[in-house]
């Protein structure tokens, strides 16, 4: 299949759009101009239910829908598109509302970039020990945009061969210096969106006799297999990166794909299970993770299935995420209870095979915290909490306890069960005192 890209300015020629009434279109082109808006032929044609499309996940995880937006801010994106006003000035509207919806959240703009030789590594961030996280810049868009994600196109129009040689360069270095980094994880947007020309020049350095590095797996953040499977089969390039995967093995490097899966019909098609097999034949892994989310997969029974779906694929669950707390998290956001209650639910009617899951976890500035339960400890209900990942690496596994609280759904919310403060806020990292309450 060819890939094809609708966003705003061409959307209307989606073949199946005379399914959409009136309201909707004016909801895409509204919402669609705060919060990113891209989709492709093959979410349309094989992943969306189009005759039931005002109920279907794949549609709502997708299409903007009026909901993403409050009232206020609708509003007033509405009135800057019908009174003629020139673009500039529209885009000043998207901009400023898209600042109010906490564009850069869990402190990653300010806290987490290192620096080599005095120089800030942007694109890059280190916040735990033995993982970092690049960002390069050609992989900064996506097959598709998921709506829960507030990400909007910020394409660099410069020439990426060569930026992504420096990019290299500079990590490579970083790398060097840095041995308790065992795990690269690449992310954007999406890397698999690259050619392999690009991408093949972020792994040359380690797959060279001069890798001085420590790096031992390798992981790639990628939605491809979710949106466009074709990737990895009859892309020009499928080849290649298949042969690049294999390469990485045999230099005894792990690759572990993370894959976003957020609804087991992702993993129905016949090209996704195809690609599915062909990556795994390189000896590479897949692991899988996606948020919990209202209106596209808040049901234990879905987390059942795509669990269940994914072993059978020879797929690794991974992680359970709460939405972040940006962008559109109004629409998906899952209370934490409700959220504990979907995971045990499907975790408990799944097999142990199935259980490598871990959540529900949220990212957020102190590092990764899971819900574990809801207990009582001196005739008062809490929350038991843990760091499965902390900035600082003595706070993994340490639990903690909030107010138990029915309506909270981020750690923001939440109060300590016993004493002024939690633990991790009376500590500091890198020298500076910190809250997490940082926007
Ligand atoms: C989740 C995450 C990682 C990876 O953490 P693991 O627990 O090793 O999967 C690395 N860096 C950041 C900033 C993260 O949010
Ligand atoms: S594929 Fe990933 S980065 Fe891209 S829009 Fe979806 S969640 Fe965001």
């Amino acid at each position: 299949m060819k890939y094809k890209a609708y966003s705003l300015h061409n959307y209307l020629t989606i073949p199946q759009i005379d399914k959409l009434d009136k309201q909707f279109i004016q909801d895409i082109n509204v919402v669609g101009s705060v919060l990113p808006f891209k989709v492709n032929n093959y979410v349309i044609d094989e992943l969306i239910d189009w005759d039931n499309f005002e109920d279907d996940p794949i549609f709502k995880l997708t299409f903007p829908q009026r909901g993403m937006l409050d009232e206020a801010h609708y509003k007033e994106m509405e009135a800057s598109l019908s009174e003629n006003t020139d673009k500039i000035y529209q885009k000043k509207v998207s901009n400023g509302i898209r600042l109010q919806l906490n564009p850069h959240p869990a402190g990653q703009q300010d806290y987490n970039v290192p620096e080599i030789d005095g120089v800030k590594l942007s694109g890059v961030q280190h916040k735990y020990r033995e993982t970092l996280l690049f960002f390069p810049s050609a992989g900064q868009t996506c097959h598709s945009y998921c709506t829960f994600c507030f990400r909007w196109p910020q394409f660099v129009g410069m020439n990426e061969l060569k930026f992504a040689t420096k990019e290299t360069e500079l990590l490579v270095k970083y790398l060097e210096n840095h041995h308790e980094v065992t795990d690269l994880l690449f992310t954007g947007g999406d890397p698999m969106i690259m050619s392999f020309k690009v991408f093949e020049k972020f792994i040359e350095p380690f797959l060279s006799d001069d890798n001085k590095t420590n790096i031992q797996t390798i992981r790639i953040g990628t939605k491809a297999l979710g949106f466009w499977p074709y990737k990895f089969v009859t892309d020009k390039d499928a080849d290649d990166f298949l042969r690049l995967f294999e390469r990485l093995q045999e230099r005894g490097i792990n690759l572990a794909i993370m894959a976003h899966f957020s609804h087991p019909r992702e993993l129905q098609t016949e090209v996704v299970k195809t690609a599915i097999k062909r990556i795994r034949k390189t000896g590479a892994q897949i692991r899988t993770q996606s948020p919990v989310l209202n209106h596209i997969n808040n049901k234990a029974d879905i987390w059942a299935e795509m669990l269940r779906t994914q072993v059978n694929h020879n797929l690794i669950p991974y992680y359970m995420f709460i939405p972040r707390d940006t962008g559109a998290q109004d629409y998906f956001s899952v209370p934490l209870i409700e959220a504990l209650h979907i995971f045990r639910t499907a975790y408990k009617q799944v097999s142990g095979i199935c259980r490598t899951v871990r959540g529900p976890s949220m990212s957020c500035f102190p590092g990764k915290v899971q819900v574990v339960g809801v207990s009582e400890i001196n005739f008062q209900k809490v929350f038991v909490l843990r760091f499965l990942q902390g900035r600082d690496p003595n706070w993994v596994g340490r639990p903690f306890y909030a107010k138990y609280d029915p309506n909270a759904v981020w750690l923001d919310d939440l109060e300590p069960a016993f004493g002024d403060s939690f633990f991790f806020e009376e500590e500091s990292v890198n020298g500076k005192k910190f809250s997490y309450q940082v926007s």
